[in-house]
């Protein structure tokens, strides 16, 4: 088995073809890994916009990219076709988050009517792995690039941040770091149409107490000051994409219990928060008659 590491820079623009806002791919970057991790070399393609050939300031603010660097560039259907020869039946495609293989897969479908990924057979979410491995704790925020960089102490000195290639480069650094093989196995997918299922399912968010996957504990919070069961006053009101509760302690202190609970592909997510109510002191009152 080895592995392709992909990095994207896009460009943004709004595409008369689609109606919609279109993410164009300028350039492809990518590293090539054995199964010990060896590198087996990079690839870079830049590629000459068509749907809007102005580059965005903010995409040139970032990336350093400009008309100029891409009117030598190719096609992306040449790009595509040239990036899929790095893969067999055994490569893993790998990218920094999903959202590289989001636009991957809008830019195949846009220019070439194809709604998969045909040169590869496994897909695995680097960030994913790479951040369970980084910090056990899940605080639902993603880790970027830079974070996990910084957190393992690697380098990005002698990198380009924000271009495909190095991107890429610096993601395989990280994966290097923290990669263990049976650890990392759970996180390969075959590319079939569950993963298509997956990729394209929308979360939803649950607005009713009453739904059939909430369950009791995902409502019951405890005192953070003397570990007690907090009890409801009055009801679970849905709002601001949150359930939303009035608790109290028998030891008198009064809670705001936030839930936010997610229905995702195959499993359900749930986010807990709880502020306490303090009572107005004095001075408060006096700045609220005035
Ligand atoms: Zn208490």
């Amino acid at each position: 088995m080895n592995f392709v590491i992909l990095d994207l820079e896009w460009n943004g623009s709004y595409s008369k073809k689609v109606h919609r806002y279109f993410n164009e791919i300028i350039e492809i970057g990518a590293v090539k890994l054995d199964e010990r991790l060896h590198s087996l070399g990079t690839f870079q393609a830049m590629i000459k916009p068509v749907v809007s050939k102005k580059i965005t300031n903010l995409v040139t603010d970032l990336t350093g990219i400009d008309k100029d660097e891409l009117k030598d560039g190719v096609s992306f259907q040449r790009a595509i076709k040239m990036f899929g020869k790095l893969f067999d039946e055994n490569t893993v495609l790998l990218t920094w988050s999903t959202s590289d293989l989001m636009v991957l897969l809008e830019n195949i479908t846009y220019f070439t009517g194809e709604k998969t990924i045909g040169f590869a057979k496994y897909y695995a979410d680097a960030q994913a792995f790479c951040q369970k491995k980084i910090s056990s704790e899940n605080s639902g925020q993603q880790m970027g690039l830079s974070s996990a960089c910084e957190a393992l102490g690697i380098s990005d000195e002698d990198l380009s941040l924000h271009r495909a290639k190095d991107d890429s480069i610096l993601t395989a650094r990280v994966f290097k770091k923290v990669y263990v093989y049976e650890d990392f196995e759970p996180y390969i997918h075959p590319i079939d149409d569950r993963f298509y299922e997956r990729l394209y399912y929308k979360p939803k968010i649950i607005t009713k107490v009453s739904h059939p996957l909430v369950k009791p504990e995902f409502l019951q919070f405890r005192c953070p000051e003397c570990h007690e069961k907090l009890h409801l006053r009055g009801k679970w009101r849905y709002s601001s994409r949150m359930l939303n509760a009035e608790m109290r302690c028998s030891c008198g202190k009064k809670y705001t219990a936030k839930v936010q609970i997610k229905e995702l592909y195959d499993c359900v997510s749930v986010r807990k928060r709880l502020t306490e109510e303090l009572e107005p002191t004095a001075s408060e009152n006096e700045e609220n008659n005035e």
